[in-house]
């Protein structure tokens, strides 16, 4: 009886610890892409780092539970400051550590959409006590941009461009021009089927919009960072766009012949082809079907 209740116990203090501190389970992996820039990978969307003549450009902080890690990971690298830390957009395994990054020496960049709609979570979050409203305004980025944004490092030039309504509305393609190092945040999956939240402006035609505008950008030799996934490249990203422009095809052609969301969700060739390389555990090859349908009939 004895050893149950301390096995009860020591169950309930592992898990207070893995909730309320730092979690043990996920390692921050670092990969070199130039001798300037790294891709930090955790839980959650992947980290852009780079390091300039004085200070840091950081592309992304996955969750607030994984921020120490990730600061860690980042004086593996370098001991200069982090300057600048922009959101590809909104969702929490994006911003999810900005409040712990947020201080003197970090200013917040994101597309104006973005702090729009991290404005409204704040409210709803605050309201319940699920966070303290000192915090919560800490989350929000502090400098926006509508269309495009320039930052310039010694003979660097890193352009933040904003594509419309493709993942969310408020989504930045970042794009390092002399390390030739794109970072597609969430408007690119690699050899994953994408994510596109049409509750939060996504749409299935801008999403094959923005992958093009990123691909006319990248030349062979460009190393693109997804939001989630492996490294990825030009190459990769143009078979991309070909699958989603078959599917978007394919689930027009059900649309227009008068089939229904739950017929085409059902219908297992529309997708039938991609489906090894690109279903995975969060958009089955069900949902993309899905996801297509709601944004080409609306
Ligand atoms: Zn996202």
């Amino acid at each position: 009886m004895k050893t149950l209740k301390f096995g009860f116990l020591l169950s309930l203090l592992l898990f207070v610890i893995g909730t309320h501190g730092q979690s043990t389970d996920v390692h921050i992996t670092v990969e070199k892409l130039t001798p300037q820039m790294y891709m930090l990978t955790g839980q959650g969307g992947n980290i852009g780092v780079y390091i300039g003549e004085d200070y840091v450009f950081m592309i992304d902080d996955q969750f607030s539970r994984l921020s120490l890690k990730i600061k860690q990971a980042i004086k593996s690298i370098t001991t200069k400051p982090i300057a600048y830390l922009l959101n590809t957009h909104m969702h929490g395994d994006h911003t999810g550590g900005n409040s712990n990054f947020n201080d003197k020496t970090t200013t917040i960049v994101a597309h104006q959409k973005v702090r729009e709609r991290l404005i409204e979570e704040n409210k709803e979050v605050v309201s319940t006590n699920k966070l303290d409203s000192v915090t919560a305004y800490k989350k929000l980025p502090e400098i926006t941009f509508s269309d495009a944004m320039l930052f310039y490092d010694a003979d660097e030039t890193i352009m933040a461009t904003h594509v419309h309504n493709a993942h969310t509305d408020g989504d930045a393609q970042i794009y390092f021009s002399k390390n030739n190092v794109l970072h597609m945040g969430d408007t690119y999956f690699s050899s994953k089927y994408p994510y596109i939240d049409l509750n939060r402006g996504g749409s299935v035609v801008g999403y094959i919009n923005a992958l093009k505008k990123a691909s006319i950008l990248a030349n062979e030799d460009t190393k693109i960072i997804p939001g989630h996934g492996k490294l990825s490249n030009k190459k990769e990203l143009e078979n991309y766009i070909l699958m989603l422009e078959a599917i978007y095809v394919s689930v027009k052609k059900e649309i227009n012949a008068g089939k229904s969301l739950e017929q085409v969700m059902a219908n297992n060739a529309i997708t039938a082809k991609f489906d090894a390389t690109y279903a995975w555990s969060f958009i089955s090859a069900e949902k993309i079907r899905e996801t297509f349908y709601k944004s080409l009939s609306k």
